[in-house]
């Protein structure tokens, strides 16, 4: 496998730390330059993020010494440099979907972790175990903007990757409704707990967009390529409940669902155990080798224990029964900046060359 030049594009921030991260001696991908705002543009990475590196290991030694580029005024130049980019930047949407979409212009694919492209009808939001297919709309994107090589691929929202991994293998049964209450890490906020005081022995029962963003990308992520674009799903019906919780990692669900056809409790646990996506299959070398883990144990999973499981990028589930409302009720978990952000960036990115969109 040839190494892929890559770039990242927001490396100062939370997500883009762990991007730099994660691509330190990667198989495939070689880190070859780094960009965020003009405020860090010309700093090397270590001036620019060491008093804010947020990560549990050390800033790798080959990015130290690196020079920040200005994501906008050098895109020409970022754009010839690399294969491709990850992107992780706090801007305005449209000024996101505008930098996203002049990159895929000057044929340099762009692997977003970003809201603002979610809802573009032809940019896919892929989980790769789930909805890997959804890479066959780039043809029609690069159509559409009139490019050859480049186009835009993004991730879905962090709250939502741990229970649409662990109801997605239950689809068969026919899923009617979801009920779901998130308890999520302040890194999701690009914060630690230093620099967010307030969260310290606190709960913050508001995550602004959160709420929506957990009901409504499910179900691009469930739809279909119709005519170019991506139909989203009419069903399940979801509502979402978001908190801010203290805890520095780690997206825990409480999740609640009905079905048309109810299965038993033990057939739920085997589809867990038995299931495999794309990823798999390909051995990508991000890949859990077990995608959903269910744990017996009355208090298990725990974001502390678990979050980190099979290098973060691994589900964890627990506490499956019967409920009184709904059919079934289950606790799930996910690290947010790893399998929820970075990590899940890095992975689709494996997909889409193992797949050969980057070539
Ligand atoms: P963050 O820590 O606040 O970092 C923001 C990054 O954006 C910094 O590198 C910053 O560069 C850069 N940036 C800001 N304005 C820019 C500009 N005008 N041009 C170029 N770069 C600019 O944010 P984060 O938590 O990493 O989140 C980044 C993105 O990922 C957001 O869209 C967020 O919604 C998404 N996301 C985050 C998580 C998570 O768990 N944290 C999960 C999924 C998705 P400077 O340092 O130079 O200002």
């Amino acid at each position: 496998m040839k190494k892929y030049k890559v770039g990242v594009i927001g490396a100062t921030g939370i997500v883009g730390q762990r991007f730099v991260t994660l691509l330190n001696k990667h198989p495939w991908f070689e880190l070859a330059l780094l960009a965020a705002s003009p405020r860090s543009a010309g700093k090397t990475y270590q001036e620019a993020a060491a008093s804010r590196w947020a990560m549990s290991e050390p800033m790798p030694e080959s990015a130290k010494d690196m020079i920040i580029m200005d994501a906008l005024a050098a895109k020409e130049k970022i754009a010839g440099s690399v294969d491709f980019v990850f992107c992780a930047v706090d801007m305005p949407k449209d000024e996101i979907r505008a930098l996203e979409e002049s990159y895929a212009k000057l044929e340099c694919p762009v692997i977003s972790n970003n809201s603002a492209h979610r809802f573009t009808p032809d940019v896919p939001m892929i989980i790769p175990e789930i909805n890997p297919e959804h890479a066959e709309i780039i043809p029609f994107f690069r159509k559409r903007i009139g490019s050859k090589r480049g186009f835009v691929a993004v991730k879905s929202n962090c709250s939502l990757q741990s229970y649409v991994p662990a109801i997605h293998p239950l689809m068969g049964y026919g899923v009617n409704r979801v009920l779901t209450c998130t308890y999520q890490a302040i890194s999701g906020a690009g914060k630690t707990f230093e620099r967010w005081p307030e969260m310290i022995d606190n709960v913050i029962p508001y995550i602004g967009g959160e709420e929506e963003k957990s009901e409504k990308e499910p179900l691009k992520i469930w739809g279909k390529i119709e005519n170019g674009q991506i139909v989203p799903a009419d069903s399940p019906a979801f509502t979402a409940q978001c908190l801010r919780v203290p805890v520095s990692d780690g997206h825990m669900a409480a999740v609640f669902v009905e079905f048309e056809n109810k299965p038993a409790i033990e057939e739920i646990k085997e589809r867990w155990a038995s299931y495999r996506g794309r990823p798999q299959e390909l051995g990508l070398p991000s890949t859990p080798k077990q995608f959903l883990h269910y744990f017996e144990e009355d208090d298990y999973p725990q974001t502390k224990l678990h979050r980190d499981l099979e290098g973060g990028m691994a589900i964890s589930i627990g506490r499956l029964r019967e409920d009184t409302q709904y059919d079934i009720k289950f606790v799930c978990l996910s690290h947010n900046t790893l399998r929820g952000a970075a990590g899940g960036g890095v992975l689709l990115a494996e997909l889409l060359c193992a797949e050969g969109y980057m070539d």
